[in-house]
């Protein structure tokens, strides 16, 4: 099984798989919920999880496949530094700005436009 099956399949045990579909390279997978509650979506390897009311948002795949595309050119290290930026951010800042300031969701918004 590879690593990211692996991650996909306890992910879905906690947070209730309801479809699937490929998209490209990715895998779109809808979750009943997501943690934390503020995200619509996240993204794991080429595994994007969604919300369900967000899952036909071509819009916010779109803004999850280039963060599929930070973890190809980031490898293993992507979500800690990912994570490291975004609580060194938010304790000065508070986490809102954080998020929206992070250079990894700037870069996403600026390559999909969204
Ligand atoms: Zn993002």
């Amino acid at each position: 099984m590879r690593f990211w099956e692996l991650i996909a399949r306890i992910y879905c045990l906690f947070l209730g798989k309801m479809a699937e579909w490929p998209s490209g390279e990715a895998r779109v997978i809808i979750v009943k919920r997501l943690l934390p509650t503020w995200a619509a979506a996240q993204t794991w390897g080429r595994i994007i999880f969604i919300k369900g009311a967000y899952a036909r948002s071509d819009k916010l795949i779109s803004h999850e496949k280039i963060h599929i595309d930070q973890w190809k050119k980031r490898g293993f290290f992507f979500p800690f530094v990912y994570f490291w930026l975004m609580l060194k951010s938010a304790k000065k800042n508070g986490f809102k700005k954080a998020y929206h300031e992070h250079p990894y969701e700037v870069e996403a918004r600026d390559k999909s436009g969204h």
